[in-house]
């Protein structure tokens, strides 16, 4: 299928060669890097030593037959299913390795999302969440037994994470299965007491888990008192059978991650021990007795761990895509911008450049937030697991950090998923007609992507929740409290009410920094006034939150959004000064960019007046044209190679064509017989209807 290389042809006596030009364009894109990309590459993974571990990492996986993806895009939902388990067997010889649920752990398994996000999820289903829970809920002597059980090891022990029914999904605290305590056999007797109540997307419950983390009422002497989490065995170890009292079912085919054996669960009056119950924060007594929980939220916390993940891997797939299509521009020609000369790469296209640098700026402000958002939970999950419950103080700071965790990685979660969303449809849109062609992967990681914006926490929720403690933090500074994490700025809320850029600089992260404090600390502040309002006129807390629900969706985008624009310029103010220019001038765009996407309450707080606005919006096109030399190195500095991209029009060498040539002709071998060539020859050669003829009556 190659042409010959050194064939081109000849219009109006000028050289035209477009199937052996892009790899040398590549190659002059790349020249033009003026950073030295092996540092930015230490920028983007935090450190030498993490560049180093995970590339030793990546070429193992790279050569591991068992991770072999050149089919990944043709796999129908069954076989893949089967290849997803098979790869988990792999999996589990590095995460044996790297100690199966340890931050190492972690770097590998966002990555390996790349190459099957099914199987990265189904290990995720069973550590991040079945663990999570059981070390995070559970006492340490239950966490012990757990683990003596195998838990840890994958040895006859697979944990799914039953959280969600039918009837209720965000809504967990009405959840309806059942845990009645049963004194007599110090038992809890699980029960599904309605079709609606039914167990339902519980990822690993189809197939393969053989037990659950069960979200169930716990009601002991007739009360009830709510959500508890329980561990409830769903199959035999050793014959891998359904226990008595278990039916299970398979939710059939998805829009994405049909590698994930999703499935629903009823219990029919199924006995657990008491001891089941994970007893870190309630507890129910022999006796009965039960011991509430501090803070509600503290028995959802295993899903906190997810959240955290995905906002990270925000960061992993929004590079992924947009480093195909960023080396996509640099090579593809489309039209001539000046008249009478070559046709003009996508890159040099002003239009082009601002519909994907400033993605590849955004990019870039997800990852600096998303890696401080890591750093708190390890510091919580480390307070967590140390933690005294009968010390008060420390159970009451762990609230304060809980309640922290789980407003910032609300916020973080849905705006990051969000974000890359669309950047993957616009990365594709900016590939044209191939961002349609499954062989470039936009089509499959589009549609493994979207569930971010569901599960764990459906995104459009999660702000409401973020919205919800952020006009909680507003109402402490009126009460004259104080507010610290990352809402503490609203503390300077007197000096930063009314601000105007004036004489400011658009171009100084100082003065951009203070311009995003300022509008979301106003909008925050409003909200919590409105809120106080409402409830000094007698509306009840729930209803003067439902009011105040749109203010909530927007408090938490200005908010999450200052967070992340302030977590890039720490970065960067931390980054060698090798590449301090090239990243200020990202981050520049970044915020600027922000400012302009969400520009009306930069003018209705008079922050900006209608001409500063206009200087913002020229300023974007600049910086995405200060930017616009670079983009080739920083892509290259992401790291992926060429098996992680899955994609041979972004490939390294630029060789766009020829390498779609190849793998469209590998994956569809030119001249193998039409399967449906019967149905057509039984369509093209059909004998024509004709009507008897009745010629005489
Ligand atoms: C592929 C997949 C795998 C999953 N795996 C698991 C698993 O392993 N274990 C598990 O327990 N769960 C799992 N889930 C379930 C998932 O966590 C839920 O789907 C998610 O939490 C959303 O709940 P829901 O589907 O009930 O949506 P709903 O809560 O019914 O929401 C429907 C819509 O209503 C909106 N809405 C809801 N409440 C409000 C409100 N108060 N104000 C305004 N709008 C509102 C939401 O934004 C959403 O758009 C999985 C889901 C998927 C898709």
């Amino acid at each position: 299928m190659k042409a010959n290389n050194t064939a081109s042809l000849l219009k109006d006596g000028k050289e035209l060669n477009t199937f052996t030009r892009p790899a040398s364009d590549m190659q002059a894109e790349r020249d033009r890097t003026s950073f030295p990309v092996r540092e930015m590459t230490h920028f983007f993974n935090n450190g030498k030593e993490n560049t180093e571990f995970l590339e030793k990492l990546f070429e193992r996986i790279q050569r591991d037959p068992a991770f072999n993806n050149k089919d990944f895009y043709d796999l129908d939902y069954k076989p893949l299913r089967q290849r997803t388990f098979e790869q988990i067997g792999r999996m589990w010889s590095y995460l044996d390795e790297l100690g199966a649920d340890s931050p190492l752990a972690r770097r590998f398994l966002s990555p390996f999302g790349m190459i099957n996000p099914s199987a990265q999820t189904r290990v995720s289903v069973h550590y991040g969440l079945f663990v999570s829970a059981l070390r995070g809920q559970g006492t340490d002597k239950q966490y012990e037994f757990w683990k003596s059980q195998g838990c840890l090891s994958l040895n006859r022990f697979y944990g799914c994470f039953g959280m969600t029914e039918l009837g209720h999904g965000s809504n967990v605290a009405e959840l309806e299965t059942t845990a009645t305590f049963d004194r007599a056999t110090d038992e809890f007797i699980i029960h599904t007491p309605n079709t609606a109540a039914t167990k339902w997307w519980i990822g690993g419950a189809a197939h393969s888990s053989n037990h659950t983390v069960c979200f169930a009422r716990l009601i002991v002497d007739g009360k009830d008192y709510g959500v508890r989490n329980f561990v409830v065995p769903l199959r035999d170890p050793e014959s891998h059978n359904l226990l008595p009292g278990i039916a299970v079912g398979d939710i059939g085919k998805k829009m994405g991650r049909d590698g994930i054996d999703n499935g629903w669960i009823q219990f029919s009056n199924v006995r657990i021990p008491r001891t089941y119950m994970l007893m870190r924060y309630s507890q129910v007594t022999p006796e009965g007795k039960v011991i509430e929980p501090p803070l509600a939220q503290l028995t959802y916390g295993a899903l906190i761990n997810g959240r955290v993940a995905m906002a990270y891997d925000s960061w992993v797939w929004a590079r992924r895509f947009l480093t195909i299509a960023l080396r996509y521009a640099a090579v593809r020609r489309q039209f001539s911008s000046t008249e009478g000369r070559e046709e003009s790469k996508l890159l040099d296209y002003v239009l082009h450049q601002r519909r994907l640098i400033p993605l590849l700026a955004q990019a870039i402000g997800i990852e600096a937030a998303a890696t401080e958002l890591y750093r708190l939970f390890d510091e919580v999950t480390h307070h967590q697991a140390s933690l005294d419950t009968s010390d008060r103080k420390a159970v009451s700071d762990m609230v304060d950090k809980t309640k922290e965790l789980f407003s910032l990685s609300a916020g973080l979660k849905a705006f990051s998923t969000w974000a890359t969303v669309d950047t993957i449809d616009e990365c594709r849109q900016a590939c044209g007609g191939l961002g349609y062609l499954s062989a470039t992967g936009f089509g499959q990681g589009f549609d493994d992507w979207v569930v971010n914006c569901t599960w764990e926490g459906d995104n459009n929720v999660l702000c409401l929740s973020a919205g919800r403690s952020l006009i909680q933090s507003g109402c402490k500074v009126l009460d004259g409290k104080h507010v610290t994490g990352a809402a503490d700025y609203l503390g300077r809320i007197k000096t930063l009410r009314g601000k105007s850029l004036a004489s400011g600089d658009l171009r100084d992260p100082k003065v951009l920094v203070g311009a995003w404090e300022s509008v979301a600390a106003q909008a925050v502040m409003d909200a919590a006034e409105a809120y106080k309002k409402l409830r000094a006129r007698g509306v009840s807390d729930k209803a003067a939150f439902e009011e105040l629900s749109i203010d909530r969706f927007n408090i938490a985008r200005l908010h999450t959004r200052c967070f992340q624009i302030k977590a890039l310029f720490r970065k960067i103010a931390n980054a060698n000064p090798s590449i301090q220019k090239v990243l200020t001038n990202v981050g520049l765009l970044f915020a600027l960019w922000s400012i302009e996407k969400n520009g009306s309450p930069f003018l209705q707080y008079g922050f900006l007046t209608s001409d500063d606005m206009n200087k913002v919006i020229d300023l974007v096109t600049f910086y995405c044209g200060e930017v616009r030399d670079q983009v080739i190195g920083i892509t290259d500095s992401f790291n992926i190679s060429d098996f992680f991209l899955n994609s041979p029009i972004g490939n390294y060498d630029g060789n766009a064509y020829e390498n779609l040539m190849d793998s469209v002709t590998e994956r569809n071998v030119p001249g193998t017989p039409c399967p449906y060539q019967d149905a057509m020859n039984a369509f093209f050669k059909r004998t024509p209807y004709e009507q008897p003829r009745l010629d005489e009556i």
